[in-house]
């Protein structure tokens, strides 16, 4: 039996997806910005894809980017908002996602002073020293992750956005621009842009079943972003080039079908987190869970663990000859493992931080799956022991 539960790196494509892409490919070959029938034709099905997006989200269509992935429109958001101003300073937290880390130091060498937030034992930003640098450094653009992919910690994204009102009050100047990445959250918590009070977001289709790379940018309307690319207006000039018809189609019914049935997706994982984590406490002396409590606030499919004395790379590797599916730190270039930048800033030291183990599960994750697992933990740290 192979399991897999790594649904937060990507999550299978879904049929109804997988079928509309078929469609879509077969049926509409026509240029969206060509005048004919084909064109018209291709047009329409990235019009009702944006609509589709736009219900589900709960916005205006034309307030919606597709890119090419979640990275690109991080990428978009950040790169953009800093172009359409003057340089200032940016702050984000020390445990997002390196597309929000590494665009952030590309823009500090391009003139923005960065400022990282720390983050709590838990993985939750802490908020405490915000009001202090809006105040003092001229903080144009805030980036604060809605949901963290490596431990499940979510930001209390409105008291974000009630910090900057403030410390725009106090100055009569300008709100910094506020941005999250979602990615995590779409599907997997209720999504609700207007109580978080951000200006921008961002999202990836291959997080909830559409296809890979095909990302979604909301701004509201009024946010000033300037293109990073430039080319033939597509996607109001801000993602010029040719759109990729049938990814964004079935992008946008995944992401429809996964904002539907966030309720079904969170009671589901919700309870077989906790189930998985009763039977590998008890099979894995010593193991402990991170992150958020099973009792707080957090992303319901994901089990982040510390197993002791074990480094986290040849643990995949092992779980993977077993037919187990699951992911360690962040991947660097090279293929090495690095000690998890997360989990450092969560203040855990480096051989804490190697050897972490992320389970993240999806919506056909069964009981039964959850269960092998536990067993398989339980008979793989057994032999290591007797050897
Ligand atoms: N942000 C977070 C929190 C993620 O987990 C990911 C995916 O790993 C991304 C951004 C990047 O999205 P994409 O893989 O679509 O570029």
């Amino acid at each position: 039996m192979r399991v897999y539960l790594d649904h937060n790196a990507t999550s299978p494509l879904r049929p109804e997806a997988r079928a509309l892409w078929l469609e879509v490919s077969d049926a509409l070959g026509g240029n969206p910005s060509s005048l004919h029938l084909s064109g018209r034709r291709a047009r329409a099905a990235v019009d009702l894809a944006r609509e589709r997006v736009a219900r589900a989200l709960n916005v205006s269509e034309d307030e919606l980017v597709f890119t090419a992935g979640g990275t690109e429109a991080i990428n978009l958001a950040l790169q953009g908002v800093a172009a359409a101003g003057e340089p200032r300073g940016l702050v984000t937290t020390a445990a997002e996602h390196s597309a929000v880390l590494e665009t952030s130091r590309a823009l500090e060498l391009r003139g923005h002073p960065l400022h990282l937030l720390d983050v709590d034992r838990r993985g939750r930003p802490v908020l405490a020293g915000l009001a202090g640098l809006l105040e003092s450094q001229g903080v144009g653009l805030v980036s604060v992750m809605a949901a963290n992919n490596e431990v499940g910690s979510l930001a209390d994204l409105p008291a974000v956005a009630a910090i900057l009102a403030d410390a725009a009050r106090a100055a009569g100047g300008r709100r910094a621009v506020f941005h999250t990445d979602a990615v995590q959250a779409l599907g997997r918590i209720p999504v609700d842009l207007a109580a978080w009070g951000v200006d921008v977001a961002c999202f990836s289709a291959h997080k909830v079943g559409g296809p890979r790379g095909v990302g979604v940018l909301w701004r509201r309307a009024g946010t000033s972003l300037a293109p990073t690319v430039y080319g033939g207006g597509q996607e109001s000039a801000l993602r010029p080039g040719t759109e990729d018809v049938a990814g964004i189609a079935a992008a946008a019914l995944a992401i429809e079908l996964a904002v539907a049935e966030q309720a079904e997706f969170e009671e589901h994982t919700s309870a077989l987190v906790e189930l998985l984590w009763r039977d590998v406490e008890r099979a894995l002396p010593g193991v402990q869970r991170i992150g958020p409590g099973l009792d707080e606030r957090r992303l319901p499919n994901t089990l982040a663990l510390l197993v002791p004395g074990t480094d986290g790379k040849v643990l995949v590797t092992r779980l993977d000859l077993e037919g187990l599916e699951v992911s360690a730190g962040s991947a660097c270039a090279s293929g090495a493992i690095e000690p998890s930048h997360v989990l450092r800033a969560m203040g855990y030291d480096e051989d804490e931080a190697r050897s972490g183990l992320r389970l993240s599960l999806g919506k056909n994750t069964s009981r039964e799956e959850c269960k092998h697992v536990a067993r398989l933990l339980k008979k793989l740290f057994a032999s290591s022991r007797a050897t």
